[in-house]
């Protein structure tokens, strides 16, 4: 089986459960931040080597690149947990984070866009990879993309592209391991 924790940014991470969902604690001003979440700590100073940030989100390198460029884009508050958690009402964030990845990487080729499904997923806190170029042998077995026929629905895999994602939103639907 291929390693699921190459999206840590630190070894040297203290949450190494990502099946269970942190508790989420409001703090004043509304802004979500989790007590332990290593992405809502995102800095320059905590080791990421962030290329782009501002009031709403923020893009760095994945510390193990699985392509020739592995970026992770995060919204800066702690939305939600994971992609399963996802409803129609993030569409426009899944949009900025879109918009964003594609001004970051080359548009040739093409980049891949998607995310993590729990329990695939190693940092609970809502993060989209951008491969850009061709991956590594373990890019390929970690991030692969299952279609339904000729479809662009979704089928069984632990990981979901960001069109796939819009598309099972859009329909009213959730994100989940089967066929969406
Ligand atoms: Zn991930
Ligand atoms: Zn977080």
């Amino acid at each position: 089986m291929p390693s699921f924790s190459s999206c840590f940014p630190s070894s040297s991470s203290k949450t190494n459960n990502p099946i269970q969902d942190p508790l989420i604690s409001s703090t004043t001003g509304g802004s979500k931040v989790v007590k332990g979440c290593i992405f809502c700590n995102s800095s320059k100073e905590n080791g990421f080597n962030i290329v782009y940030e501002d009031n709403q989100l923020i893009a760095f390198h994945d510390r193990k690149p699985r392509a020739k460029i592995h970026l992770l884009i995060i919204p800066r508050e702690h939305v939600v947990s994971s992609v399963k958690q996802l409803t129609k009402e993030h569409l426009p964030l899944l949009d900025s984070m879109r918009s964003l990845a594609t001004s970051l990487v080359p548009d040739r080729p093409p980049p891949k866009m998607g995310f993590h499904i729990p329990p695939f997923s190693s940092v609970p806190h809502l993060h989209l990879h951008v491969f850009s170029g061709p991956h590594t042998l373990i890019g390929r077995l970690k991030y692969p993309i299952a279609r339904r026929g000729r479809d662009i629905g979704k089928g069984w895999s632990w990981f979901v592209t960001i069109d796939q994602v819009e598309k099972i939103l859009q329909d009213g639907g959730k994100v989940g391991l089967g066929t969406g």
